[in-house]
C-alpha cells in the first residue's frame, strides 16, 4: 500500500478548482471593464501549499494604474451625487450575492493563500459584514445645524465624499482587507483605484466582479493588478487628482507611502503591524485564557496583524498555561487548506517561512526552550509546525518583531505594573488581549497599555461595527464602525448670516 492511500480524501476535486478559477476575471479592471496591460504582461499566481501555479494575471503598468485614475475621476462627481440609499442598496445586494458565492470565495482564498477552508469561510462572513454594515452606514451619515454662539449667524456642517482613493491592501486576508476599505468608500461616494497584493489577488478579482454584479456603476471601482506595487502607487499619490490613500499592509512600506504622500497633502489610513501582548493574570480562567491563545495565535496561521505575537504570563500560573497551550498547538493538524482535516494550512511562501524560523533560532540560541514544534517541515509547500517556546528572554528579537507565523513566544511577568510596562515595551499598538476574571483589573489595564484594540477574555476582536486600527507604528484611522465611513469623508462648513436679519 503506497503512502498516499492512507491520506484522507481531498474535499474538493481538481475539478472543482479548476472550474473556480475559470471564473476569475484575469484582466485589469478600469471603467467597467476587464482588459490587458497596455503593455501586455502578466504575472503568475501559485497555491502556497503545492508551489502549483493557479493563474496568470494581466500586470498593471504605470499606465494602467493612470487609466484606472482617468476612470475613477471622470465618475467622482456624478457618483458624490448619487442618491445614498441607491449606494446603500448596491453595498446590500453585494452582501447578499458574496453570501451566496461563499464557498466560491472560500475555496478561492484557500487556493491562492493556505488558509483552512473553515477559516476562509469564516473570512468570507467577516469580510461581507463590512458590505452589509457599510450599507446601514451609507443613509446615516449626519451633519449638523446649529445657531453661531452670539445667536446671529447659523453653521452648517456636511459630510462630503473625500474623493477619488487608491487602496492597496495585504495577501494575508483577501477578502476581507478589501471589503473593509471598497464598502465604506462606495457607501461615502468615492471613486476608486484598487491595488490588491500580488500574492493573492485572485479573490479581489472576483469580488470586484461580484460589485459589478450588484450594480456598481462602471469607473466607480478600478482594479489594478500589478507585479509592481511602487509602479502602481508611485504615479497615483503624484498625481493631483487622487485625495486619499488607504493601506493595509506593512509599517515599513507603509512609512514609505506616507512620505510619498506628503507631496499632494493626501489623507492617509494606514493599517500597520502589530505586535500583539496576551496576558494571563494570575487570576485568569487557565483553560478559556488557552482557548483565546489558540484562537488570537494560530487564526490565519499566525499571519494576522491582530496575531497574539508575545504571551506575558504570570509566573504563578505560567507552568499552567504553557503546559496546556502546548499541549493543544502539537495536537493540531498541518495540510493543504482544501483537506477536511488540515487545521493549518502552509505559509505564503518561502521568505516568510524563513523568516519565521530565523527568529525561532535566534530565540533559542538566546535561552528559549521550544516546547513544542520549532522544526521546518520538508516538502511541497512553505509548512511550519505550531511552536511554543517556553523561557523565552525579555530582550529576544522574537517579542519585538511581527512573527507572522504559528509561533507562540511566552514570557513570565511579577506584577501588575510589570505587565503593563511589557505590554508597552513595542513600537506596535494595534490589538492587545488581557484574561482575569476581575473586571476592574482589566479596565484599570486597558486605560494604561497602548493599544488601538483591546480583548477582554476574548481571543478574536475584529468585528465590521467596531473601530479597527491602531496607535503608535501600527497606524493612523480606522476601519469599521462608524469612524470607517468618516475616513472617506471630509467636512465642509457653510456659514450663513442670521436668517432674521433680512
Ligand atoms: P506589504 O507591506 O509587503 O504589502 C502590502 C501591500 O502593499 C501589497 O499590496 C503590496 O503589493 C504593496 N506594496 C509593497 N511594496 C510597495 C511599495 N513600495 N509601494 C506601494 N505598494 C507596495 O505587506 P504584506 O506582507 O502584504 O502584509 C503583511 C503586513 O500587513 C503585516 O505587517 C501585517 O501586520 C499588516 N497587516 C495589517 C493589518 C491592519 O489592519 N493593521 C491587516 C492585515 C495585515
Amino acid at each position: 500500500m503506497t503512502a498516499s492511500a492512507f491520506s484522507p480524501a481531498p474535499a474538493v476535486s481538481a475539478a472543482r478548482e479548476a472550474e473556480l478559477l475559470a471564473t476569475v476575471p484575469t484582466g485589469l479592471l478600469i471603467a467597467g471593464r476587464w482588459r490587458d496591460a497596455s503593455d501586455g504582461g502578466t504575472f503568475n499566481v501559485h497555491d502556497p501549499a503545492t508551489g502549483a501555479m493557479l493563474a496568470t494575471l494581466a500586470s498593471a503598468t504605470s499606465e494602467d494604474a493612470v487609466a484606472a485614475l482617468d476612470a475613477a475621476d471622470a465618475v467622482q462627481a456624478s457618483w458624490a451625487r448619487t442618491a445614498p440609499r441607491r449606494r446603500s442598496e448596491i453595498l446590500r445586494r453585494a452582501f447578499d450575492l458574496v453570501t451566496e458565492r461563499t464557498e466560491d470565495f472560500a475555496l478561492l482564498m484557500t487556493l491562492e493563500m493556505g488558509k483552512p477552508l473553515a477559516e476562509a469561510r469564516g473570512e468570507v462572513k467577516y469580510g461581507a459584514e463590512f458590505l452589509r454594515w457599510f450599507s446601514e452606514e451609507a443613509v446615516r451619515d449626519y451633519g449638523r445645524y446649529l445657531p453661531a454662539p452670539e445667536g446671529t449667524n447659523r453653521i452648517l456642517v456636511q459630510h462630503k465624499p473625500v474623493g477619488p482613493c487608491l487602496l492597496i491592501t495585504p495577501w494575508n486576508f483577501p477578502l476581507a482587507m478589501a471589503t473593509r476599505k471598497v464598502a465604506p468608500a462606495v457607501a461615502a461616494g468615492c471613486t476608486m483605484v484598487l491595488k490588491p497584493a500580488k500574492l493573492t489577488p485572485l479573490t479581489a478579482q472576483l469580488f470586484a466582479q461580484t460589485m459589478l454584479d450588484a450594480g456598481l456603476p462602471a469607473g466607480v471601482l478600478n482594479v489594478v493588478p500589478s507585479s509592481s506595487a511602487s509602479g502602481i502607487s508611485g504615479p497615483l499619490l503624484g498625481d493631483a487628482r487622487l485625495r486619499k490613500i488607504s493601506f493595509t499592509g506593512s509599517t515599513l512600506v507603509g512609512k514609505r507611502l506616507m512620505a510619498e504622500a506628503t507631496q499632494n497633502v493626501l489623507r492617509t489610513s494606514m493599517e500597520l503591524g502589530g505586535n500583539a501582548p496576551f496576558i494571563v493574570f494570575e487570576d485568569a480562567d487557565i483553560d478559556k485564557a488557552v482557548e483565546g491563545a489558540m484562537a488570537a495565535k494560530m487564526r490565519n496561521m499566525g499571519e494576522a496583524c491582530t496575531a497574539a505575537n508575545r504571551f506575558l504570563v504570570h509566573e504563578a500560573v505560567a507552568q499552567e498555561f504553557t503546559r496546556k497551550f502546548a499541549h493543544a498547538m502539537g495536537a493540531l493538524t498541518t495540510g493543504r487548506g482544501t483537506e477536511p482535516a488540515t487545521q493549518v494550512g502552509p505559509l505564503i511562501d518561502s521568505d516568510a517561512r524563513a523568516d519565521v524560523h530565523q527568529l525561532v533560532t535566534a530565540a533559542i540560541d538566546a535561552g528559549a526552550v521550544a516546547i513544542t514544534g520549532g522544526t521546518p517541515v520538508d516538502g511541497p509547500g512553505y509548512f511550519y509546525p505550531p511552536t511554543v517556546l517556553g523561557n523565552v528572554p525579555n530582550d529576544a528579537a522574537i517579542l519585538r518583531e511581527e512573527i507572522f507565523g504559528p509561533v507562540a513566544p511566552v514570557t513570565t511577568f511579577s506584577s501588575e505594573e510589570d505587565a503593563i510596562r511589557l505590554a508597552n515595551n513595542s513600537e506596535y499598538g494595534l490589538a492587545s488581549y488581557l484574561y482575569s476574571r476581575d473586571l476592574n483589573r482589566l479596565l484599570r489595564v486597558a486605560e494604561q497599555i497602548e493599544f488601538g484594540m483591546v480583548g477582554f477574555n476574548a481571543g478574536v476582536i475584529s468585528n465590521a461595527a467596531a473601530p479597527f486600527g491602531g496607535v503608535k507604528h501600527s497606524g493612523l484611522g480606522r476601519e469599521g464602525g462608524a469612524e470607517g465611513l468618516a475616513e472617506y469623508t471630509t467636512t465642509q462648513y457653510i456659514g450663513i448670516t442670521d436668517p432674521y436679519s433680512a
